[in-house]
């Protein structure tokens, strides 16, 4: 039996509580914790300077518009773009948005677009069971493994050395010279990503001072705000929260209400993994779901086509009975059931 064998033989025999067997691998090596370190950390060390600038002065309209500005703009990228377009196919985009989209999600310092999606669509092949890259169960359902799962689920993912092969996991994207471009050009990008805050704040104010609080709030600051929001929902919403819909086996998606308006309507995790190529997550009444309402603006406008808007009747057939309040069990199942066809998902990602 060679070692992949086994390994495959491990990740069947999944009981829900164990914890995974890739649990004990190390991080990854120097230069990349390194640059991870970097990407997170600068952001917080910015949160702490401009705090000290804003003490007794407070944050200027100016740096808190630009910043809402950014933030929206490089969000809708990541949900919309990164998310729902190029991971899910939940519709198709004109040639020019789903680049514009690719780039805006770039400039979410969230990594390059092609790689994003690859790990997110092994997410959805391996949900809360070994080979998922950031489930919050990875150390067992002990309290302990659970706090430990979480920290992993957030962020200490970032630092494994466990690497998602975009060959196999995106190479509709890798054969995409357009989105090969847009990776390439993922550092520079990011660059972007701080000087235009600079930049608009030295229009505005036409101090270096102005331009300085404008790369904090608008920059950095806005940055860190988007990861974690995005981080949480590969955290808490497999954790805490409500489980109206069914999903696969071992998958804990949970909506989450409170990230529903900063996550763009992403925390309704548990409507996504149900239903995973649909172009709106929050399935029901009452569930603000703004990057849907942004893919409608789309479609009026004629740039998006083919939207997989939620049927009502399969909607209400993947609701989950009183069963959902399994979702403490024991086996860790939920209510949902493995599927027949969407087990080995690799490249169905539906
Ligand atoms: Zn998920
Ligand atoms: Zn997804």
């Amino acid at each position: 039996m060679t070692m992949s064998e086994q390994a495959a033989g491990r990740r069947q025999d999944y009981d829900g509580t164990s914890p995974f067997p890739e649990a004990g691998e190390h991080a990854a090596g120097p230069a990349q914790v390194g640059l991870t370190a970097a990407i997170v950390v600068l952001p917080f060390i910015a949160l702490g300077v401009a705090i000290f600038l804003a003490w007794g002065r407070g944050v200027t309209p100016t740096d808190l518009l630009l910043a809402a500005i950014m933030y929206v703009v490089t969000g809708l990228g990541v949900t919309v773009g990164f998310h729902r377009l190029l991971t899910h196919s939940s519709f198709i985009a004109s040639p020019r948005l789903r680049v514009a989209l690719a780039v805006t999600g770039s400039m979410g310092f969230q990594g390059n677009v092609i790689d994003w999606v690859a790990v997110h669509r092994r997410h959805h092949a391996f949900t809360d069971r070994p080979g998922d890259p950031h489930s919050p169960y990875r150390y067992g359902t002990g309290l302990r493994g659970q706090l430990r799962g979480l920290a992993h689920a957030h962020l200490g993912w970032l630092f494994s050395e466990d690497r998602t092969p975009p060959e196999r996991y995106a190479p509709d994207l890798l054969s995409d010279p357009a989105m090969r471009r847009v990776a390439r050009a993922f550092p520079a990008l990011c660059a972007l990503s701080l000087a235009l805050p600079f930049l608009a704040g030295w229009a505005i104010t036409g101090t270096l001072y102005g331009a300085l609080t404008a790369f904090l709030w608008a920059g950095l600051i806005r940055v860190a705000l988007l990861q974690h929001v995005t981080w949480s929902v590969n955290s808490l919403c497999h954790v805490i929260g409500s489980r109206p819909f069914k999903t696969r086996r071992h998958d804990r998606s949970t909506n989450l209400w409170p990230l529903a308006l900063p996550s763009f309507g992403e925390s309704w995790h548990n409507g996504h993994h149900s239903e995973p190529s649909c172009a709106r997550h929050g399935l029901d009444r009452g569930q603000v779901d703004p990057s849907a309402a942004v893919i409608r603006l789309f479609e009026r406008a004629g740039w998006a086509s083919n939207v997989h808007w939620p049927d009502h009747v399969r909607t209400q057939r993947r609701r989950a009975g009183p069963a959902a309040a399994r979702i403490a069990s024991p086996d860790g199942a939920g209510p949902g059931r493995q599927e027949p066809g969407r087990a080995a998902l690799p490249l169905r990602h539906r």
